[in-house]
């Protein structure tokens, strides 16, 4: 199936088309230098941009593809989770070029498209997958029989996500926004075992699959701040090393862990998180290890894109899901175990 994607959820304006697992264009507009001063993302501000990039971005998708919005079999788009106004932009845009074309509507998971993604890459994903999800609002380990219609959590962050704890340790050091990839790119000159930094929810008796960075982060402000009293340089690259060494260490081994626990060889990273260069290549050493086989999309679709959303809708046409109906609505909220969003009263 041929089928374009839309996201909006965030500060990216993503419109993706693909054909079947094959990804054809993936057009980006971002909002990001537009939020930089004021450290964070601005709802309001990205709402806006949204609106301004939404139809050249599709244009500009269709012209890369080279295939005409006729020959579509179907529009796809983030319904949720997200900024609730980002997210009503795409989906009204979905809606109007799905009525105006007469092609079916999927409003799906922003998170599922984060695992969705990597069939762009590596072919149809095996059943069951396990994905550990690690983006700006979420870190999951997520269980997957089937990424169209079921994921089951096995354990979540209990308080802030990994991205989130790399925008803030970021900020700490005055790295600027986002704070991912400048923190990765600093640790590569850095030591990691420099500053031994806590690893949340890794004792015997914490639970086995859920993540805390909290605690992390609140550290590698006390230490930072401590050097600052003293009057001291601040060692910035053996500190990002750090701080990456204890996120990465507990993620691959939870996710491994995991795997073992589940009987599953397969494990999937996705999201946001899953472009660091540190974690990718822990990952690969502790899944050959333990004889799992790694699946990590390329750094650039695993932040937010128009690709993902259209893998998954290309992958709800293949298994014939229903299509959302004509009234679907963004919701900021959508939890991760609904992959879509069907008409009322259909499954
Ligand atoms: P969610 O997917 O949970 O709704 P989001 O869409 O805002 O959140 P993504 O775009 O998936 O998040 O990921 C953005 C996050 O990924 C940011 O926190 C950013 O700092 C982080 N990130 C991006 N690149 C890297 C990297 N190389 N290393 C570490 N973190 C990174
Ligand atoms: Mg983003
Ligand atoms: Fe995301």
């Amino acid at each position: 199936p041929l089928v374009l994607g839309i996201e909006t959820s965030c500060d990216e304006t993503g419109v993706g088309i693909v054909r079947g697992t094959t990804l054809l264009a993936d057009a980006v507009a971002s909002s990001v230098n537009d939020h930089a001063r004021y450290g964070g993302v601005v709802p309001e501000i990205a709402s806006r941009a949204h609106l301004e990039a939404m139809v050249p971005t599709i244009q500009r998708a269709l012209d890369t593809a080279g295939v005409k919005a006729s020959d579509l079999d179907g529009i796809a788009v983030t319904a949720g989770p997200g900024l609730a106004g980002a997210l009503l932009v795409g989906v009204s845009a979905a809606k109007a070029y799905a009525w105006a074309l007469d092609k079916p509507l999927y409003g799906v998971n922003h998170l599922a498209s984060h695992i969705c993604v990597d069939q762009l890459e590596h072919g149809r994903l095996p059943s069951p997958t396990m994905a550990l999800l690690v983006s700006g609002g979420h870190s999951s380990l997520l269980l997957s029989e089937d990424i169209t219609s079921d994921v089951r959590p096995l354990g979540a962050t209990i308080d802030d996500a990994a991205g989130e704890a790399f925008d803030k340790v970021a900020r700490v050091l005055g790295l600027g926004f986002p704070g991912g990839p400048v923190v990765d790119r600093m640790a590569r000159e850095g030591d990691p075992r420099s500053i031994a930094f806590p690893r949340g929810l890794s004792g015997a008796k914490d639970p086995a699959y859920d993540f805390s960075f909290s605690g992390l982060k609140t550290a590698v402000a006390r230490w930072v701040e401590a050097k600052r009293r003293a009057g001291e340089d601040v060692p910035v690259a053996d500190v990002a090393a750090s701080f990456q060494e204890a996120v990465t260490d507990v993620l691959t081994r939870k996710a491994v862990k995991a795997c073992k626990d589940s009987g599953v060889d397969h494990l999937m990273i996705g999201g946001g998180v899953a472009a660091n260069s540190r974690l990718r290549e822990m990952a690969q050493q502790r899944c050959d290890k333990a004889g799992i086989r790694l699946r990590v999309p390329r750094p650039g679709l695993c932040t937010d894109n128009g690709a993902m959303v259209a893998a998954l809708g290309s992958e709800m046409v293949w298994r014939g899901r229903t299509p959302s109906s004509a009234d679907l609505s963004a919701d900021s909220s959508l939890p991760v175990t609904e992959v879509h969003v069907p008409a009322a009263g259909a499954a």
